[in-house]
């Protein structure tokens, strides 16, 4: 297998700078800890799942990916690439193989550009075709393509609904014919009937042309039903990673374990939720501790002290929690 992405101990800190963002700094500190040394690697033609509430950090490392934040530490490595600091000419270049498919595909597309417009944009940008009739019938391939018709070419946004602005928005990623796809909630903002019709265009698409996909949600149904491996995320840090089989059914971190039992499940008849008691530690300061510790309902007193490292609890599988270490697993130096 081939690796096309690999994230090494990545942070990313907001910083108050005295502007408009500082409402997030009101309630203290001076430094945001968003994203909080996230390690992970994705194979050609994997999807790999990014899992957590709301706030932990998934849609910076998404952002942080794509450079659209700078790094504050670490290293990103993109089709054998060191990009973590590279210049905007040389990120243009690569840019073009790593897309993004946003939540809310209506403000992601502009208003006052027909379909056709907004695609024969990012067709010239990255000289993808020849001439204008070659462009048009790239046009047409690709609004077929992602099950819109070629009449809709000449549309603007308002004339569609939710599910096909959504459409539109993968036309335009896949039109570059990239190697990483990074959906960030791609399908929350839909009905859930319209749900199952975007994923399954997404996964036909990955199959065709051979795409990397990291798909970013909080809907854990969601996130089992597309994802080849899944990272769940806390408080800007990756507490679990593993295949899908080892995160649904053996998770080992308490917090995933959480997040499960808050899903109903088909095939028990009763399961016990358990309740995550307390808020999350405020993300404005660094922990000595575990991120989890103040709704862990496994705590002990090492864990308010020693921020627990990563446990290998299986070849494919990791673990940053200090109970592994009683299961007799030991700590992973990959
Ligand atoms: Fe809970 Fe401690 Fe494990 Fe953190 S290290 S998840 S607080 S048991
Ligand atoms: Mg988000």
């Amino acid at each position: 297998m081939t690796t096309i992405l690999r994230v090494e101990s990545l942070r990313k800190e907001f910083r108050k700078t005295g502007g408009l963002l500082d409402k997030w700094f009101k309630r203290s500190g001076t430094v945001l800890y968003a994203v909080d040394g996230v390690t992970f690697s994705l194979e050609a033609g994997e999807t790999l799942g990014l899992v957590g509430e709301s706030g932990c950090g998934k849609s910076t490392v998404s952002r942080t990916l794509m450079r659209l934040y700078e790094p504050t530490d670490g290293t990103i490595t993109f089709l054998g690439q060191d990009i973590t600091s590279s210049d905007e000419k040389s990120l243009r270049k690569v840019r073009k193989y790593m897309q993004m498919v946003f939540q809310d595909p209506y403000s992601s597309l502009n208003p006052r550009m027909t379909v056709r417009e907004m695609l024969a944009e990012t067709i010239r940008f990255h000289q993808i075709c020849s001439n204008e009739q070659e462009q048009n019938e790239y046009i047409d391939f690709l609004l077929e393509r992602v099950g819109l018709h070629t009449k809709d070419a000449d549309k603007y946004p308002k004339a569609f609904s939710g599910g096909q602005r959504q459409r539109i928005g993968i036309a335009r990623a896949i039109a570059v014919k990239p190697k990483l796809l990074i959906a960030d909630e791609p399908v929350s903002a839909l009905d859930v009937s319209v749900q199952a019709h975007i994923l399954n265009l997404l996964e036909d698409l990955k199959k065709e042309f051979a795409l990397s996909l990291i798909f970013i949600s909080h809907d854990l149904s969601v996130v089992k039903y597309i994802s080849d491996r899944v990272a769940v995320m806390y408080l800007g840090r990756i507490v679990e990673i593993g295949t899908t089989a080892e995160i649904f059914q053996q998770p080992a971190h308490p917090y995933t374990q959480a997040l499960l039992s808050a899903v109903p499940r088909l095939d028990q008849v009763r399961q016990e939720t358990i309740g995550l008691a307390g808020d999350p530690p405020s993300p404005y300061m660094q922990h000595a501790g575990c991120p989890f510790v103040t709704r862990c309902p496994k705590r002990m007193q090492l864990c308010e002290t020693e921020s627990p490292p990563v446990y290998e609890a299986g070849e494919t599988h990791r673990v940053s929690c200090h109970l592994m270490a009683d299961e007799g697993y030991r700590p992973s130096f990959s």
